[in-house]
């Protein structure tokens, strides 16, 4: 197993002027639900760090966490959740927005798509406009313990092929079984340019 990336929770945002500097940055981005703190908890081997939410889409900001070397791991608020109120939704598109297109230290974003439904329309849509802003974009697919075996080979091309990608270029994980973890904890690594 790879060592869990020690982050650090330092700050919520909502907007881009109150987080702080950062030498190199990586974000996750993702439909609420589509298991994002989970996923952020299990890269950490913490429990409780981004808080596995109950009500999902309630926390609408921008939660900044350190790693020891000063890099950092940024959660961004999840879209699509029917229960947010209006005025909070239309906050949402400037707020990433802004974020993704004037983050300097942004080396890539990471795109979670629900691997048991495969992407939405919304996930598409997200994606679309990244490629169109030239943001660097790893697509990671969540719970792939809720796809069954007997699924998973067809699962996987169809995933690939929504989002126009080799199946390779597909990250697929479980933060409940911890598959693909240690892949996706090198992957971070990686784009941080931090050492294994
Ligand atoms: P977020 O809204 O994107 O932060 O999603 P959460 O991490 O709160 O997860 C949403 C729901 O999906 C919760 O009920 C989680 O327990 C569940 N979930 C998250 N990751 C996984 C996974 O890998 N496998 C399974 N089976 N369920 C998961």
């Amino acid at each position: 197993m790879s060592h869990p990336l020690q982050l650090s929770f330092v700050a919520s945002a909502k907007r881009l002027a109150d987080l702080p500097p950062s030498p190199s940055e990586v974000a996750f981005v993702g439909r609420s639900n589509v298991g994002k703190s989970s996923l952020v908890n299990a890269l950490a081997n913490r429990k409780q760090l981004a808080r596995v939410s109950n009500t999902p889409g309630r926390t609408q900001s921008i939660n900044l966490f350190v790693l020891p070397d000063g890099a950092t791991v940024v959660d961004l608020p999840g879209y699509g959740y029917a229960a947010v109120p209006t005025r909070e939704k239309r906050q949402w598109g400037p707020m990433i927005e802004h974020y993704l297109l004037e983050r300097d230290c942004l080396q890539a974003l990471l795109l979670l798509v629900d691997g048991e439904i495969g992407p939405t329309k919304l996930d598409l849509q997200m994606l679309d406009w990244v490629r169109e802003h030239r943001i660097t974009t790893v697509v990671v697919a969540t719970k792939l313990d809720k796809v069954k075996p007997s699924r998973l080979a067809g699962r996987k091309q169809q995933v690939a092929a929504a989002c126009r990608l080799d199946e390779g270029d597909v990250l697929w994980v479980s933060a409940s079984k911890g598959t693909g973890i240690d892949a996706l904890r090198s992957q971070v690594r990686t784009l941080l340019a931090l050492a294994d």
